[in-house]
C-alpha cells in the first residue's frame, strides 16, 4: 500500500525526490526568473492560455449531452481562464487535496464482470498517470447481501487491486449502528442465511428471517414452499416455547434484495399491520407497526441485462402502496439508508478521513477539499452528491457515467457537474481539474509552484524545456 513518502508527485521510473519544499521554492524562484526572461507568463499577468482540451470536445467532454448547461458552471468551462501550467507537481499537496468515491454497479462492475475501463482507472489512481500521483479513493455502493470483507475480496479480483473494508461502504453498513437499539428484528433479503449472519456480526441479538416464519407457519405465504435446505437452515421459532404470537418484532431491516418478493412482501405487510410487531396479530388502526428500514431506495440498478433491473426501491414502493390499499387508505412511512441520503455521504466522509490517515498518512481531521463522486444513477448517486455538496464546506463533485442506469441521450433527473462515457474518463477529468487548479496561481492564492525536476534540469542547462509536452496536463501523451 502507498506510504506517506510514496505520495510525493513522482513521474514513473524516476528516482525518489530528495529536495525539500523549501529547496523547491528556491529552485522555483531561480527557474521563474529564467522563464520570465524566456517570455513565459501566467494568466492574469499578461495573457491567458487555454489548455487544448478545454477548447474542444474530447473523451471527457460531451457537448451534445443534456448536461451541457452544467458546463457553464464548471471550473473547466472554456469561459474560465486556466493557466498553461509549468508543472502541477506540488509534492504531497496534490493527493492531499482531493479524493475519489465510486459507486460500484454500473460504474466499475456490471453483472459480476469488471467494466474494462475500471481496471485502467484504478491504475491511474494508484499512480500510473503522467504526474505519478496517487489519489485516495473509497467505494460507496447501495448493494449488499454479503459481509463487507467478502465484497471487498470480489472487488479486489474484479479490479485487480487490493480493496480493504476500510475503504468500503455497502447499503447495510450503516445499519450496524442500530444493533443496540432493538431486540428481535426481522431481516430480509440476500442469499440463504447470509444476511442473518451479517446482521449478527453487526451485533443484532435476535435475528429472525422470513424462512423462520414460513417454517413455523407454512400458511403464511400459500405459494411458497421452503426447500429442504431452507427448512433445515431456518430456525425453529416454536422451539422457544409458546406460539408465534409470543414473538414481537421490534424492527424490520431489508438488508439486501429480496429473492422472493411475493412471500417477503406478505411477511413485511403482516408485520407492518400487526399490533406492535407481534407476529400473527392484526392491528385495527394500522398504526402500530414497527419501523421498516431499507438499506437503500434505488428502484433500478445496473445488472448484466442490457436494461436496468428492479431493485429494492421497487419493493419498498410496493410495500407502501399495498399497505395503503389494504389499510383503508392509511399511509405507511418506511425509511431508506444509502445514497442519496446525506447521512450516508457524511458516513463516507468519515471513512475517507480515516482511510486517508491510515493508508496515506494524511491528517485525519482534515477532509479533502474536493471529493469526486462517480456514479451511474442520477436519482441516488448524483442527487446525493449534489445534496452533500450543498451542506458541506468541502466540495462534492458529481460525475455521471454512461455505463449503467443512466441512458445516454436522455435528460438525467438530477444534473451532474460532469457527464462522461466511462469511469476512466471520470478519473482523468477529476485529476486534470485538480492539476489545473494547482497550475493556477490565482486559485492557490499566489502560492508558488515547484517546477518539475526535468524542467529545472533543462533550465539549468540553459535550454528551454519542452513545455508543450512536459507541462501540459491536458495533453494525452
Ligand atoms: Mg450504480
Amino acid at each position: 500500500m502507498p506510504t506517506m513518502s510514496s505520495l510525493s508527485v513522482q513521474r514513473p521510473g524516476m528516482p525518489p525526490r530528495q529536495a525539500s519544499s523549501s529547496s523547491f521554492a528556491e529552485a522555483f524562484d531561480v527557474a521563474r526568473s529564467k522563464l520570465d526572461m524566456l517570455g513565459f507568463h501566467e494568466p492574469g499577468e499578461e495573457e491567458e492560455v487555454l489548455p487544448p482540451v478545454l477548447s474542444s470536445s474530447s473523451s471527457v467532454t460531451d457537448d451534445t449531452s443534456p448536461c451541457s448547461s452544467a458546463e457553464a458552471e464548471s471550473p473547466l468551462s472554456p469561459a474560465t481562464p486556466i493557466t498553461a501550467p509549468i508543472t502541477p507537481a506540488a509534492g504531497q499537496d496534490v493527493a492531499d487535496n482531493f479524493a475519489f468515491a465510486f459507486d460500484i454497479d454500473g460504474v466499475l462492475v456490471r453483472g459480476g464482470q469488471p467494466i474494462p475501463e475500471a481496471i485502467e482507472a484504478m491504475k491511474v489512481l494508484n499512480g500510473e498517470n503522467e504526474w505519478g500521483v496517487r489519489v485516495p479513493y473509497i467505494f460507496l455502493t447501495n448493494g449488499g447481501g454479503k459481509f463487507e470483507t467478502e465484497r471487498c475480496q470480489d472487488l479486489s479480483k474484479q479490479l485487480e487491486i487490493d480493496v480493504s473494508p476500510g475503504q468500503f461502504i455497502c447499503g447495510h453498513t450503516p445499519m450496524r449502528e442500530f444493533a443496540d437499539h432493538y431486540g428481535t428484528v426481522l431481516v430480509i433479503g440476500g442469499e440463504g442465511e447470509k444476511c442473518r449472519d451479517v446482521a449478527e456480526s453487526y451485533g443484532f441479538k435476535d435475528v429472525i428471517t422470513p424462512g423462520d416464519i414460513l417454517r413455523a407457519n407454512a400458511h403464511t405465504a400459500p405459494f411458497r414452499k421452503l426447500t429442504e435446505i431452507e427448512h433445515n437452515n431456518a430456525r425453529d421459532l416454536l422451539a422457544r416455547g409458546g406460539t408465534l404470537s409470543d414473538i414481537v418484532v421490534e424492527a424490520v431491516f431489508v438488508f439486501a434484495d429480496s429473492r422472493d418478493w411475493a412471500s417477503d412482501l406478505q411477511i413485511i405487510l403482516d408485520i407492518a399491520q400487526s399490533k406492535g410487531g407481534r407476529l400473527e396479530t392484526r392491528s385495527e388502526t394500522f398504526d402500530e407497526g414497527p419501523p421498516i428500514y431499507f438499506s437503500h431506495g434505488d428502484v433500478l440498478w445496473s445488472a448484466a441485462h442490457e436494461h436496468a433491473r428492479l431493485g429494492m426501491g421497487a419493493l419498498r414502493k410496493i410495500v407502501e402502496t399495498v399497505f395503503e390499499d389494504t389499510s383503508g387508505g392509511r399511509k405507511l412511512t418506511t425509511h431508506a439508508f444509502g445514497k442519496p441520503q446525506v447521512s450516508t455521504f457524511e458516513f463516507a466522509t468519515r471513512l475517507l478521513q480515516q482511510w486517508r490517515a491510515t493508508q496515506h498518512g494524511l491528517v485525519e481531521s482534515e477532509p479533502p477539499a474536493t471529493v469526486y463522486f462517480v456514479g451511474d444513477t442520477p436519482e441516488s448517486d448524483i442527487r446525493g452528491t449534489n445534496a452533500m455538496n450543498e451542506t458541506t464546506e468541502n466540495e462534492w463533485y458529481s460525475i455521471l457515467v454512461k455505463t449503467g442506469v443512466y441512458q445516454a441521450g436522455t435528460v438525467p433527473k438530477y444534473t451532474p457537474r460532469k457527464l462522461v462515457d466511462t469511469v476512466l474518463d471520470a478519473v482523468h477529468h477529476g485529476i486534470r481539474r485538480e492539476m489545473a487548479k494547482l497550475g493556477s496561481r490565482k486559485e492557490t492564492g499566489g502560492r508558488m509552484l515547484p517546477l518539475d525536476d526535468v524542467a529545472l534540469k533543462a533550465l539549468g542547462e540553459g535550454r528551454t524545456p519542452d513545455f508543450a509536452l512536459r507541462a501540459d496536463p491536458f495533453l494525452d501523451v
